[in-house]
């Protein structure tokens, strides 16, 4: 089997597993606060159920009571160019455009698509794209796919991308500023404001702000950092997923109607692809109703963030938590999946996270809490943790 044109593949594996690279998939149940895997029950703390409305079985009754299973479609059987159109997406749209006080939204199939595919779509050869180095695999995808000049500047660092902003920005129709709002991996806040700021300054930039591990959990009515920074009116691209805190699957965009009839228009994972089923859509929708009376939900997790900044400073890491992701930076990818090992053996499950996804040296376990983690079960972890 040596000639066997997939070797080349199965030695690249072989090699992952040696360098401690290797992902698998692993079988789990999640239930509330815990998962079940392989028989054991642990708590769960790698899931982005952030508020545990996924995982909440009254929530999900009460939706089935008022959704009957003959409306309910599973499948919307083509794009919503073509007959997917279901009334439900404009529902929900017209809510997200209400909750923002924006013109306009759209919906797509997954945060993924949408970030692959609005950059592609907007910015084009005359357009420059600055995106933050810790940017999401999905951004940098639309970057790769856009023709646009693409470069990125130092995580967080205002004046380097001033100094890019000053060297290139007339040069270019429109300038692309592409962050997060709350970084993926690393759990920090992207300085909102001062991005705003250099807007100003600079009237050809549009910026671009996923808030996809920032909505629900922040701002006013769980709305994102936009609205928590007053920075709304001036975020040109404002995304956000509801695969994480809202507890179902699919993403979306609110802002000026121009924008939508464009992405509309020429959006390739949005125009060729079968849209989201209406199910799920009408979950998306019901779960946004209630989002702003999840005060107590927000209210729990930022408890659970001082409570585990309070057990960090104990254990002599440095640094507090800015967010719900708390990163543990272990270095090497070893030291990484042997303390996810023992973690798991004490009855946490946490993933460790390793390159590629993260930068090499800076494997780390990363922490997700929710408020439906009960603080004292949380406590158990440190435990296990500490500077050495
Ligand atoms: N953006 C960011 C910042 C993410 O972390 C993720 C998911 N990990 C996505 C987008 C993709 O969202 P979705 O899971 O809805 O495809």
């Amino acid at each position: 089997m040596e000639s066997d044109n997939l070797t080349y593949y199965e030695r690249q594996c072989r090699d992952w597993i040696w360098q401690g690279r290797f992902r698998e998939l692993e079988v789990g149940r999640q239930d509330g606060a815990y998962i079940r895997v392989q028989g054991r029950r642990m708590l769960n703390l790698s899931s982005n159920d952030y508020l545990g409305i996924a995982g909440d079985r009254t929530l999900r009754r009460e939706f089935f009571s008022e959704t009957p299973w003959t409306d309910a479609s599973l499948s919307a059987s083509s794009s919503r160019l073509l007959a997917g159109n279901d009334p439900v997406y404009a529902e929900v749209e017209e809510l997200l455009a209400r909750l923002y006080g924006t013109r306009s939204a759209l919906v797509f199939n997954g945060g993924y698509q949408m970030n692959v595919g609005i950059l592609p779509c907007m910015a084009q050869e005359d357009c420059l794209i600055l995106a933050d180095k810790s940017v999401h695999a999905s951004l940098i995808d639309g970057i790769r796919l856009s023709r646009a000049r693409a470069l990125r500047f130092r995580h967080g660092d205002m004046e380097h991308l001033e100094d890019l902003l000053r060297r290139y920005a007339s040069a270019y129709r429109s300038v692309f500023v592409v962050t997060e709002s709350i970084f993926s991996m690393d759990g920090d806040l992207c300085p909102l404001r001062d991005l705003v700021s250099l807007k100003k300054r600079y009237p050809n930039v549009l910026l671009y702000v996923d808030e996809a591990h920032a909505v629900g959990v922040r701002g006013k009515g769980g709305l994102g950092l936009a609205q928590e920074t007053g920075c709304l009116s001036q975020v040109d691209f404002l995304c956000g997923t509801f695969g994480k805190a809202l507890g179902s699957v699919g993403a979306f965009w609110v802002g000026d109607d121009r924008i939508r009839q464009y992405l509309l228009n020429r959006m390739r994972p949005l125009v060729f692809t079968t849209a989201l089923p209406p199910l799920n859509v009408a979950w998306n929708r019901f779960i946004l109703e209630r989002l702003s009376g999840m005060e107590n939900r927000r209210k729990a997790l930022s408890e659970l963030i001082l409570r585990t900044g309070r057990r960090m400073a104990e254990k002599g890491f440095s640094g507090k938590p800015e967010s719900h992701i708390v990163p543990i930076l272990l270095g090497g990818d070893s030291v990484a999946l042997e303390k996810a090992r023992v973690l798991r053996a004490a009855g946490f499950y946490v993933r460790a996270i390793r390159p590629p996804t993260v930068p090499r040296g800076t494997a780390r376990l990363r922490l997700s809490l929710s408020a439906v983690l009960s603080p004292e079960a949380l406590d158990g972890l440190w435990e296990y943790l500490g500077v050495s």
